[in-house]
């Protein structure tokens, strides 16, 4: 088995993305590497580079990519990543997948870029379909697991609401926004044949059986 590859995973809100990179990393061993918690953790530490994320992230501004990279080349170089590990979050940009492949070559390593791929359909239902148990936060979806009694969770009778995020309206926008960042790396990879696509239609199980014919090969 090859495991020393970077796993770049691309997935609409919905797609199950989080879900499978977390399973990815428990059942190979390889780390889920998420830019956006090593900021906050480094923007924590009494270093040059610690005061200066600290300074950026209290101004409210984006990190630039030039401190991404140096952050992410960083993280990938310490000892658990030596197996491999699964990018979340990086790249968003054509510029960073440029640094990216900088990283990797530097490394010696492949890059594997799995995109989840889910119909709009399935994701708004997906989405828009959650309901959650005020009482007990059981979670149920009206469309594709629906309690046995409308607004009534099935555990322990406490009424069921919809997050404000979970609203059609917003969950269009985060989706359409998703299309619209990452089409252009989604072209890149594939060109350069390095885009495998997954149907993340299917249930958790089958699409993880999937992806990992692709880590393994
Ligand atoms: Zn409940």
């Amino acid at each position: 088995m090859s495991k020393g590859k970077i796993l770049v995973m691309v997935g609409a809100p919905g797609a199950g993305k989080g879900t499978q990179a977390k399973r990815l990393e428990k059942e190979f061993g390889i780390p889920q590497i998420s830019t956006g918690d090593i900021l906050r953790a480094m923007a924590k530490e009494d270093s040059p580079l610690g005061r200066q994320l600290h300074e950026i992230q209290s101004a409210g501004k984006l990190v630039s990519d030039e401190i991404l990279f140096e952050v992410v080349r960083k993280r990938t170089a310490e000892p658990d990543c030596v197996g491999g590990y699964i990018l979340d979050g990086y790249p968003r940009t054509l510029a960073q997948a440029e640094q990216l492949d900088r990283i990797a070559e530097e490394q010696g390593r492949k890059l594997l870029v799995l995109s989840i791929e889910v119909s709009d359909e399935l994701l708004l239902q997906r989405l828009t379909g959650r309901r959650i148990c005020c009482n007990c936060g059981a979670i149920f979806n009206v469309y594709l697991s629906p309690p046995v009694a409308d607004g009534v969770c099935d555990f322990c009778g406490g009424s069921l609401v919809q997050r404000d995020d979970d609203k059609v309206e917003v969950i269009e926008r985060r989706i359409q926004e998703y299309y619209e960042n990452t089409a252009p790396l989604i072209s890149r990879y594939s060109e350069a044949g390095l885009l495998y696509r997954i149907d993340g239609s299917k249930d958790p199980a089958a699409v993880f059986e999937e992806l990992s014919k692709y880590v393994t090969a």
